[in-house]
């Protein structure tokens, strides 16, 4: 057989997606897996927004979009950073995409050369650095610690940089810890990016609307303007209207990377589906209830996951402001033996005896960057939440 390109060498399939896959396996086999792993809201689609996607469609808008995005969901994405961001940005400063992930892959490779470093606060999100390795650049792990709230340091992003830096990353509120940044959290980070003329910085905040006990988002750019020239404002509707299938995300930036990030775009995709830009602008435009009342019901989900982990021995879990996770450290877990007679010697082992013997799939810290913790997503019903939790007690009870 032909080989496949040396590029793929150092990219793997999501932990997290392999664990969903080994959840459904289990499930096949008629077990009722309890799946704590999805990075995915439970709620449906507004209905607004489906309905927009209906009538565009029996409009005859079906013929090949504009390649960065049409006028409409432009003009709706320009409005929504002015009125949730205070950000003010032109149609040929926005870039629309298949997800937020084709966004930050189109961006890393409109910019980055072999060799160039990313910088990337750990944990994170498992796509960044494949993303960044695919090309040809170099991930650059900078620790959050749990004694820091899970959030980057100042002096940390600081020592981090060097003239090979082409990017920072940021995600907050962030996946896998949950983990928000205040404005004062964000301009301790600005501050060391004005010293550094030739980083970029990418915010990724698609967990922007998943903040909790009145926690007030902030980004970037609108916390510096000043860097308002090297940030690229990251977003979609994925998370915050349930609209992960529909496959939208979008950037805004300034013109010459937008204008590079657009060449991408219009070479790997054709376009994002004219019937998802319809269904993305009444979501953006239309009625914003719904963010409250549902980030409201994460809210009771995440309260509830925290107070039944509270009472397992051997598990610690930090409170997160924001996004649909939980990060909980198993450290005391280490060296003990479960039920199963499983050795658990590292995060991966607690997860796979968690899945093989209580049929709870969660995903290790491992695989975000950082151990020994794993990830617990809550957006799944209470009656899962409850279930779920009654299965993690009884695995950590049992352990010897
Ligand atoms: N960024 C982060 C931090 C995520 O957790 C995810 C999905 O899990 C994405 C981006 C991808 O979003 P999209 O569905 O818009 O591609």
């Amino acid at each position: 057989m032909p080989a496949t390109a040396d590029r793929l060498k150092n990219v793997s399939i999501s932990a997290s997606a392999a664990m969903t896959q080994r959840a459904r396996e289990l499930a096949a086999q008629g077990i009722k897996v309890v799946s704590l792993s999805s990075g995915e809201p439970d709620f449906p689609t507004p209905r607004h927004a489906i309905e927009a996607a209906y009538a565009a469609a029996l409009a005859g808008d079906t013929k090949y979009p504009t390649m960065d995005g049409t006028p409409a969901m432009k003009a709706a994405i320009i409005r929504k950073f002015k009125r949730e961001n205070n950000l003010t940005y032109e149609p040929n400063q926005i870039v629309v995409s298949g997800g937020g992930k084709q966004v930050i892959f189109n961006a890393v490779l409109a910019t980055c050369n072999p060799g160039d470093e990313v910088v990337i606060p750990a944990p994170s999100w498992v796509s960044y650095a494949d993303i960044v390795k695919f090309a040809g650049g170099v991930p650059v792990s900078v620790p959050c610690p749990e004694n820091a709230g899970f959030k980057l340091r100042a002096e940390d992003l600081e020592a981090a940089i060097t003239p090979r830096t082409k990017w920072l990353f940021l995600n907050f509120p962030n996946n896998p810890t949950g983990a928000a940044c205040s404005r004062a959290d964000m301009a301790a980070i600005a501050e060391v990016m004005l010293r550094h003329p030739n980083v970029w910085t990418l915010t990724d905040d698609i967990y922007e609307h998943l903040v909790y006990d009145d926690f007030e988002f902030c980004t970037i750019a609108e916390v510096e303007p000043r860097l308002y020239d090297r940030v690229l404002t990251m977003n979609g509707v994925s998370k915050a209207y349930a609209m992960t299938g529909w496959r939208l995300g979008y950037c805004g930036g300034p013109k010459d990377l937008i204008a590079a990030i657009s060449n991408v775009n219009g070479q790997n995709s054709g376009g994002t589906s004219t019937l998802t830009q319809a269904a993305a602008v009444a979501a953006l435009d239309g009625p914003q209830d719904l963010l409250k009342e549902r980030s409201s019901i994460y809210k009771t989900r995440r309260d509830y996951v925290l107070g039944r982990l509270a009472e397992i021995q051997g598990l610690r879990a930090h409170k997160p402001e924001g996004a649909f996770y939980i990060f909980p450290n198993m450290s005391e877990l280490i060296g003990k033996t479960t039920k199963g007679g499983r050795k658990i010697e590292t995060d991966v082992d607690f997860v796979m005896g968690l899945v093989e013997e209580h049929h709870v799939a969660t995903v290790q810290g491992a695989a975000y960057g950082m151990s020994p913790y794993f990830r617990i997503s809550y957006a799944t019903s209470m009656e899962m939440l409850e279930e779920g939790c009654n299965r993690i007690a009884q695995y950590c009870k049992d352990m010897k």
